[in-house]
Order: structure tokens, then C-alpha cells, then sequence
């Protein structure tokens, strides 16, 4: 199906595609001044003269960047494939949700085929940000609505903290019409007498990234005056969202687990694998936290001890694939290791 396309899809960019502006382009673009009529007129004339040499074209494509919005007054047709990348990457706000439905709507009416092209997974560093039921539930949203493929952009798999949304992004790619509870279910029996142990953990995690608002985002990395990707940044911000005593409740509740996987073998590893998790988290705040003071005219020493400490940790959990550990390293480049 995917033979003979033709790839027009525009290049990457930083901030606002730089477009054309004569008169020319500028009629064909749409009543509300995004660039994506004058996109989808492209990629129609792009088709027709290739209909010259081969009846059937086909094209394909992302919606993206200044023309992520659906067209307001071009139709499509199902040999032009675009790949919608939603607008957020975080966080999972009813607004951004209602959005990204809103998007991938208005195109599926345009008779294009669509699949789904996420930057969804750029978002979160080490960090036990858990958003497995809502990601699952605009994957179904998606699938339900005519879906053909995914490609998810960047997945650096922190195992250990973010282990429940790549289990059920994985089961979801297999089983889309599954409720999402079952697959939370499924992961959370893994973990054998730990189980309801387990699942009281993430749900913690679920109750802290869920109360975040794209208001408390952008007030995050606008105080430590990050601009720019700052879901690339995150080892600077995320003591916003992961305040001391979110992570001692963290804690408390995984001690929980421990102690109820007791004689259980599996479960007592598999709860161990999510404490290398935790672990790696609170390092990274540590090491941010003696950076920023050994920056404000401390003396290095707690700063390198810490750094040293982290990655000696990081050292330990790379066999057992608990985190990226070597993306990890090159998203925190500032601390110039
Ligand atoms: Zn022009």
C-alpha cells in the first residue's frame, strides 16, 4: 500500500514555518491565516500532475507547525496520506485534548487517510509522569476514526517510572479496542501480591500529572526562563511538578508495595525495578537543586558529589533498561559533566 508514494512533507523548523508571503501564496491560504489550505492546494496540484504519468498518485504528508489546523475550505482525497502531529506535547488538559480531537476531526473530514504523528513521548525526561489512560483514550478516539498507522516521534522508554503508559501504548497498538482499564489491569497482575500495591503508586502519579493545567505548565519553565522546547529541558524544571512531598508519598506508597511482594520472587524484582525509578528522579532534583547553588557562588563539592552519585546510580539500573540513561545524559547538557 505504502509503494510509489510521494513524500512532500515540509522540513522541520523552529517556530513558525518560514513561508512565503507574496500575494500568490497568500491567496491560497485560509479565512482564519493559518497555512494549511494552501498546504492541501499543494499537495493537490503536487497529485494531479503526477496523475499525468501515473493515474492513482498517491502523497504523503504531515499536518504540522503553522499548518497543523485542519483546511478550512480544501478537500482532500484518501490517496493523500498526511500524518497529524497533534499541538501539545504536554499537558494532558481537557483544552489540549478537545484540541488534538478538534484537529484530527476537521482532517478525517477532509477525505485525506490519516495517521497519528505524535511528539507526545519528547515529554517527560525520568520523571513519573503518568498519562497511560489518557494517551490510550486519544489513541482510541483516533483509531475509531479512521487511523492507518502511528509514528511515534522520540521514545526514550524510561522503563521504570513511565513503564504503565508504554505497556499500554503498546497493547493499544494490538488490542485498540480494548478498555483501557483492561490493559492497566493486565500490567498492574504483573506485579503478583504487589499488584493493588502498584496500582495505588501510579495512580498517584496519575492524580499529580492530571492536576496540571497548561496554566501551571507554562508558569513552570517561564521561572526558570526556559523558552524554547522546554519538554526538552525538563531536568531544570521538574521540581514544579514533582514537589518533595509528592515524591515522599511516592515513596511511602512503593514501600508499601515492597513489603506486600514479600516471598514473591517476581513481584519482589519487579518492584525493585520501579524503585531504580524513583531513585534516578530524586537524583536528578538533587543534582539540578546543588547545580543551581554551586551556580550561585557555592563551593563545587556538593555539586560534584551529587552529579558523581547520579551517575554512579545511572551506572547500576543501565543493565537492567530501568532508564535511557544515555538520552537522559544528553538532555542535561548544562551540567557540563
Ligand atoms: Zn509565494
Amino acid at each position: 500500500m505504502f509503494s510509489s508514494l510521494i513524500d512532500v512533507s515540509e522540513n522541520d523548523s523552529y517556530g513558525s514555518t518560514p513561508s512565503c508571503t507574496c500575494t500568490a501564496c497568500r491567496a491560497w491560504d485560509g479565512p482564519n491565516g493559518h497555512l494549511s489550505d494552501r498546504y492541501a492546494k499543494f499537495w493537490l496540484s503536487v497529485q494531479r500532475e503526477a496523475e499525468k504519468v501515473r493515474p492513482n498518485a498517491r502523497i504523503i504528508t504531515i499536518a504540522y507547525d503553522s499548518y497543523y489546523q485542519p483546511p478550512q475550505e480544501t478537500k482532500l482525497n484518501d490517496r493523500i496520506i498526511t500524518g497529524i502531529v497533534p499541538g501539545f506535547y504536554f499537558p494532558w488538559s481537557d483544552d489540549n485534548r478537545q484540541e488534538f480531537r478538534k484537529q484530527w476531526q476537521g482532517w478525517a473530514d477532509t477525505g485525506a487517510r490519516l495517521y497519528l504523528r505524535p511528539n507526545w513521548l519528547h515529554f517527560g525526561h525520568n520523571f513519573p509522569f503518568n498519562f497511560a489512560r489518557k494517551l490510550g483514550e486519544d489513541f482510541r478516539f483516533a483509531h475509531q476514526r479512521g487511523m492507518i498507522a502511528t509514528d511515534f516521534d522520540l521514545v526514550p522508554a524510561p522503563w521504570a517510572t513511565q513503564g504503565l503508559t508504554y505497556y499500554v501504548l503498546g497493547r493499544i497498538h494490538r488490542h485498540p479496542d480494548w478498555p483501557i482499564d483492561r490493559i492497566l489491569a493486565e500490567y498492574y497482575d504483573g506485579f503478583g501480591l504487589a499488584s493493588e500495591h502498584v496500582r495505588a503508586y501510579f495512580e498517584h502519579w496519575e492524580r499529580i500529572t492530571g492536576s496540571m493545567t497548561s496554566q501551571h505548565y507554562a508558569r513552570g519553565h517561564a521561572a526558570k526562563g526556559i523558552g524554547d522546547n522546554p519538554e526538552h529541558k525538563l531536568y531544570r524544571w521538574g521540581d514544579h511538578f514533582f514537589t518533595d512531598s509528592a515524591l515522599a508519598s511516592g515513596k511511602e506508597l512503593l514501600d508499601a508495595a515492597k513489603a506486600a511482594a514479600s516471598g514473591d520472587r517476581t513481584a519482589e524484582q519487579r518492584v525493585a525495578f520501579l524503585e531504580m525509578g524513583l531513585r534516578d528522579v530524586k537524583l536528578t532534583l538533587a543534582t539540578q537543586d546543588s547545580y543551581q547553588r554551586y551556580h550561585a557562588g557555592a563551593a563545587p563539592k556538593i555539586y560534584v558529589d551529587t552529579l558523581a552519585r547520579l551517575d554512579a546510580h545511572r551506572g547500576n539500573i543501565e543493565p537492567h533498561n530501568a532508564a535511557a540513561t544515555g538520552w537522559l545524559r544528553s538532555r542535561e547538557p548544562e551540567w557540563n559533566r
